[in-house]
């Protein structure tokens, strides 16, 4: 049952004086439940006993800190129906999403177990010494991955579970070894209460210190600033807007002791049509994007916002089906009515833009919180005069920009922000007439999709969930998938340690059976 408290490592604490609710956007009322924002002295106690646990934290081992990830998919799953209510009460959401979310937040924390079970995600390099090598001997040098510290994580409001509290940058954190404190996302405090106490079981149940998780409820910005700056917080997690993101970025970057934000601040991904394919496939492609544009309301970070074709005999047909398939499709409820509100504003903005002109949109009559989903088109050369045209419009809205030839396509391109993704809809026979344009637009994403949609990020260890700036902060992490768990990790090199004193990782015997570099040679095998 929720209390409306924070979890300051695993005691219910509530000694702040500032109270909020959440609100239920299907039914535009506040949810009961009056959560109590952290306060000054509950922050210091998470952050202290947080740099208490690490040192033990990070001691446990693969195989134990793989037991705490997958008791908390356990509990997670035993929160039943209590959580998907509780979820849906706050965001509007179908319960298809929501035990789907729940599904993919649970695969991500059992993927990190298997990772940690598996053990060579520490990438283990060994240089062996060479003693007689002149005119100096060279010593034996090791080097591992080790957890970094306490990590803030600042939870998406459009995916309350599986980029929240137990997301992935928790589940990654959590396997690396670094201890974590939640700012809970205010829209879903309760989903992330819940969430909190199957953290809190399952770090009881296996074991793990105190400490090594806190959820801390705020409503309003200060709470997550207090955190960034303390000394003894290492590192960042953070989905959500470019303002926001980039705050907290040059917060930590002015700190006496900067420290890393990985933020993922969402992108407009570009989707390329070439004329062949949309000869050839015009009506459903139209169709398609459709879909992708509506999906989840368009509350995803990977939503396709620009649409980019060449004018041509087909073109009317692909916007035709497009428009009709918006006006048709039924509006979905937002997940607040300030999402709401930005995606009106930023809607209003865009029609003001000179030559913008909405060729789709469902209409006003819609309840309170849904979002009437449009589709508008601009020509490229306004578009290349115009940058208030590269803005994010979070919502289902999507921009086409009709270019006069792949030059300009192309130079498009390369006036574009960093983006999550880029999408290029094309024949293969037509691929190599537009080598330019695909090689503008790889320079400028993190992924690139051929003939498909950019919504629906599969979680596996190749994919690349991030992209050059603004997409994320440090376009060489992916926020997705089990490499994630290298943004919390710094490499450590021991020189001359003697054997029983190296981490089992290193040791000559390879206790834990991992792969390793060892004289630049990938291999199992023992040193002798
Ligand atoms: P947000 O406003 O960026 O907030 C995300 C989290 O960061 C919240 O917990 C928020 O705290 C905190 N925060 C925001 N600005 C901060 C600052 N200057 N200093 C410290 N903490 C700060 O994102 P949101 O609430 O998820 O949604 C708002 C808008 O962000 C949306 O309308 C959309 O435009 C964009 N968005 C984009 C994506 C994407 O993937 N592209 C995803 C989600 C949202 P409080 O809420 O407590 O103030």
């Amino acid at each position: 049952m929720l209390t409306g408290k924070n979890y300051v490592g695993n005691k219910l604490s509530a000694n702040g004086d500032v109270v909020f609710t959440t609100l239920n956007p299907k039914l535009n009322i506040k949810n009961s439940v009056h959560f109590t924002e952290a306060s000054d002295d509950e922050i210091n106690e998470a952050v202290k006993i947080a740099d208490i646990a690490f040192d033990e934290f990070k001691g446990k081992s693969n195989l134990e800190r793989a037991k705490f990830l997958n008791a908390i998919a356990d509990e997670i799953l035993a929160l039943d129906s209590e959580l998907i209510d509780v979820y849906m009460s706050e965001t509007g959401l179908p319960e298809g999403r929501a035990i789907g979310e729940r599904g993919r937040t649970i695969g991500q924390l059992r993927n990190f177990a298997a990772l940690l079970e598996e053990g060579s995600w520490v990438d283990a390099r060994i240089d062996t010494a060479i003693p007689d090598r002149e005119p100096i001997p060279k010593a034996d040098l090791r080097k591992m991955n080790v957890a970094i510290g306490p990590i803030v994580v600042f939870g998406a409001s459009n995916f309350p579970l599986a980029y929240s509290t137990a997301g992935g940058d928790t589940a990654s954190a959590l396997a690396a070894g670094c201890p974590v404190i939640v700012k809970v996302h205010p829209m879903h405090a309760g989903t992330s209460e819940l969430v909190g106490s199957a953290i809190v079981k399952a770090a009881e149940k296996t074991g793990m210190p105190n400490g090594v998780f806190s959820n801390l409820n705020s409503k309003g910005i200060e709470l997550g600033r207090k955190l960034v700056s303390h000394p003894k917080i290492k590192g960042v997690g953070f989905t959500g807007s470019i303002k926001g993101g980039r705050a907290l970025y040059n917060l930590a970057a002015a700190r006496p002791e900067p420290i890393p934000v990985f933020a993922e601040m969402g992108s407009i991904n570009p989707v390329v049509i070439l004329p062949e394919y949309l000869a050839n496939n015009a009506s459903s492609i139209g169709k398609t994007y459709a879909g992708s544009i509506t999906l989840g309301a368009g509350q995803f970070c990977t939503n396709p916002g620009l649409i980019l074709c060449v004018n041509g005999d087909k073109l009317n047909e692909f916007l035709t089906v497009l428009s009709s398939e918006i006006e048709q499709a039924a509006p979905q409820c937002m997940l607040h009515p300030l999402i709401k509100t930005n995606f009106l504003n930023a809607n209003v903005m865009m029609q003001q833009q000179k030559g913008v002109e909405v060729i789709a949109s469902y209409g006003d009559s819609v309840d309170a919180n849904y979002a009437s989903q449009v589709v508008a088109r601009v020509s490229g050369d306004e578009f290349l005069n115009n940058p208030n045209l590269h803005h994010e419009v979070f919502g289902p809205y999507s921009l086409v920009v009709v270019c006069d030839d792949a030059e300009q396509m192309e130079e498009i391109l390369r006036g574009l922000e960093g983006q999550l993704t880029g999408t290029i809809l094309g024949e293969v026979n037509e691929i190599s007439r537009f080598s330019g344009v695909v090689s503008t637009l790889q320079n400028r994403v993190g992924r690139v999709i051929f003939n498909g949609v950019p919504t629906g990020v599969e979680v596996c260890p190749s994919m690349l969930h991030g992209g050059p700036y603004p997409a994320s902060t440090d376009s060489r992490f992916t926020a997705v998938g089990t490499d994630s768990i290298k943004r919390w990790v710094r490499p450590l090199s021991f020189q001359n340690w003697p054997n029983e004193m190296l981490p089992k990782e290193l040791k000559n015997e390879n206790p834990l059976n991992i792969i390793r570099k060892v004289d630049n040679l990938d291999t199992k095998n023992s040193i002798s």
